[in-house]
């Protein structure tokens, strides 16, 4: 529950905290209600004392990065939602490199680029941070977060132990882990083993990269980014466009024009609006091609979780 001896202790070990904060303010979509109670803390330490003072008060913990893949309700969501963007120390040691899980994706790869190691070049432009990451097994270009994890600091919220996890026990699939079906489960620390690359050649490959999305993708539109995954081999957002649905809006939520696997929020979205936009979508997709679009899109409960 959430009480006055809650946020006492947390003001007690100066952890940042806002009751009735709005999730639009913490995510790219800018959609959602408040959240009851709005937890930042400051680094690894920090959330992990967060944790286990919400958890010794019996309030409810969801935890999120920087939202950029989740869609929030427009109730909110009820007890404590921790956001990791304070833990972001960033360690680089010969070819391993150490990322707290909110260390936003750009920074991990330019980092790495500057230390002269390959191989994270494909996160540049995913603008989440590597716990979320890492729960959503993000990727692009052939890669995804499964392919260059090593290990992970992963925390369960139930009763506060940590352990090392390697790469084979998170169960990585098309934009899926285990985590993502155990919201107890909170990734803290990420390791990466890199090889060697050559600088010059990095920078020049992260800038055709963000160009090519540039090109492609309303990256001047709040979105969650693609709403669903790919079916197979197909990308759905080819079948929409064939649909005609670019352009298709529902209140402030509209199939973006420029690339049809995006839903943009033209201002004024609601979560709601969101929804029902996607069953216009499922719908037409089934009808013309036969199966229901999966979202990869994180759709919370005002209850929580993941
Ligand atoms: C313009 C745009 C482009 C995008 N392009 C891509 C792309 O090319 N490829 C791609 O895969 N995705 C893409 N995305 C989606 C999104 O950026 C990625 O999925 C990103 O990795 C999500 O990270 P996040 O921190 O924002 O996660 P959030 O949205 O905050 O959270 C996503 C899920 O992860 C869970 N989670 C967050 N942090 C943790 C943690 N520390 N431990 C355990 N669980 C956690 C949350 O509970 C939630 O269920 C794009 C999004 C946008 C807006």
């Amino acid at each position: 529950m959430l009480t006055e001896q809650l946020t006492d202790r947390l003001k007690e070990r100066k952890i940042e905290y806002r009751p009735g904060y709005a999730l639009s303010g913490c995510g790219t979509f800018r959609i959602g209600g408040p959240a009851d109670l709005w937890i930042q803390p400051s680094g690894t330490d920090a959330f992990i004392e967060a944790a286990r003072i919400c958890r010794e008060e019996g309030c409810p913990v969801t935890v999120i990065g920087n939202g950029s893949n989740s869609l929030f309700p427009d109730e909110g969501i009820r007890g404590a939602v921790i956001g990791t963007k304070g833990l972001r120390d960033l360690t680089v040691q010969g070819g391993e490199l150490k990322a707290g899980a909110g260390v936003m994706l750009p920074r991990l790869a330019l980092e790495a680029r500057n230390a002269g190691l390959a191989g994270l070049n494909f996160l540049s432009g995913i603008p989440g941070t590597v716990g979320g990451a890492t729960a959503m097994n993000a990727g692009c270009y052939g890669s995804s977060m499964g392919s260059v994890l090593d290990r992970a600091l992963v925390m369960d919220l139930s009763d506060g132990h940590t352990e090392i996890w390697t790469a084979r026990e998170f169960g990585f699939g098309e934009r899926d882990s285990v985590l993502l079906h155990d919201p107890s489960k909170v990734v803290l620390e990420v390791f990466f083993r890199l090889l060697p690359g050559d600088r010059k050649a990095l920078f020049e490959e992260a800038e055709q990269m963000q160009k090519k999305r540039a090109g492609s993708q309303p990256l001047e539109d709040p979105s969650a980014g693609s709403v669903f995954k790919r079916h197979g081999a197909e990308a759905v957002s080819r079948l929409i466009d064939l649909c005609g649905l670019k352009g298709t809006r529902v209140g402030g939520a509209e199939v973006s024009p420029k690339h049809a696997g995006f839903i943009v929020n033209r201002g004024q979205a609601t979560a709601e609006d969101v929804k029902a936009l996607i069953r216009i979508i499922q719908d037409r997709v089934k009808a013309e091609y036969g199966f229901v679009p999966e979202p990869e899109i994180r759709i919370f409960p005002p209850e929580g979780g993941r």
